[in-house]
């Protein structure tokens, strides 16, 4: 199988890992003076990419030294267990309130399988594979490691999850965000610049946790976010501000439908209209169609988040 990366500089790679469709979940891959992380790893079913990746890039298995997770959702983790029992000298980080899930997966997969459904996990996700705790060091905020000649620096940033971790690289003045630094897809990009919403997903979103997270991350003055959701974009005080914005605009829909007799469908309805708004106004071109086949991976996740927010609140 030929996987699909893009080479980035400063020894940066972004892999497509074909889950649920191309251009929508990267795992990175860092190398540098023959050492290799990968960060996140996308699901079960991405592992076999992610090796091909390696053999293209004429990485042996034993350099891998770390397989660092922003945090456990299964489209960024899923393959951690997996992807580990190619690569003998690597070690998981992972922050505190994700390590026993990835020792024990049996609640994740339940949880997941309870909103997806069996079949959908099967056929999407594949399978979780456990990882052996000794494999597993704790991400603790402000902990730094060092790859090859770089230094690795962990943020611990709630608000999308409990237990995300950011990654900070001084060296390309990056931030691997996970789902932190929002969602923007490469199709929505304009001479606007790029098109970035909050992923609001259960069970952990907390609005006002992200808006200080964000803030948090700006003062580094990052040029860059590598972004799961997809690939590397430049990230600068417009694009914080503009996550932030959505993320009220996203928890004020969920206000107004909170007494709503089917307030699922009228969140998810209204999160659409949103989108299709702000994406006219991004001067985004696609037909409304194309834009809300894209919007769509995100819609169902984002309104059941919202709505688990609403009733934790
Ligand atoms: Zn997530």
């Amino acid at each position: 199988m030929k996987p699909i990366y893009f080479d980035l500089d400063f020894g940066i790679t972004c892999i497509d890992t074909r889950h649920m469709r191309d251009d929508f979940v990267a795992a990175y891959l860092i190398e540098d003076n023959g050492c290799v992380a990968f960060v996140d790893t996308g699901c079960y079913l991405s592992v076999p990419t992610l090796l091909a990746t390696l053999d293209e890039k004429n990485i042996k298995r034993e350099q891998v030294d770390y397989i660092i997770l922003t945090h456990i959702h299964l489209d960024h983790a899923g393959g951690a267990g997996a992807l580990i029992k190619h690569l003998p000298n690597a070690k998981v980080y992972v922050h505190e309130y994700g390590a026993n899930h990835l020792i024990d997966p049996s609640k994740l997969r339940a949880g997941v399988i309870g909103v997806y459904g069996e079949l959908f996990f099967k056929q999407f996700l594949g399978d979780l594979i456990p990882i052996a705790k000794d494999k597993i060091i704790i991400a603790k905020d402000k902990d730094e490691i060092t790859l090859g000649s770089r230094v690795l620096k962990f943020i611990d940033t709630p608000g999308h999850a409990r237990h995300h971790v950011c990654i900070w690289d001084e060296k390309s003045r990056g931030i691997f965000s996970g789902d932190t630094l929002g969602v923007s897809y490469r199709e929505f990009d304009t001479e606007q610049g790029v098109l970035i919403f909050p992923p609001t997903t259960p069970i952990q979103f907390d609005p006002d946790a992200w808006k200080n997270t964000i803030q948090q991350l700006m003062t580094l003055q990052p040029k860059y976010a590598y972004l799961t959701h997809f690939n590397r974009i430049e990230f600068t005080q417009k694009s914080a501000a503009m996550l932030a914005t959505h993320i009220d605009g996203f928890t004020n829909i969920a206000k107004q439908m909170q007494g709503h007799v089917s307030r699922h469908k009228a969140i998810k309805e209204a999160l659409l209209d949103y989108l299709l708004e702000i994406a006219g106004q991004h001067g985004v071109t696609l037909d409304k169609t194309q834009k809300i086949k894209i919007f769509k991976g995100d819609l169902e996740i984002c309104a059941q988040g919202l709505g688990v927010w609403l009733d934790t609140d």
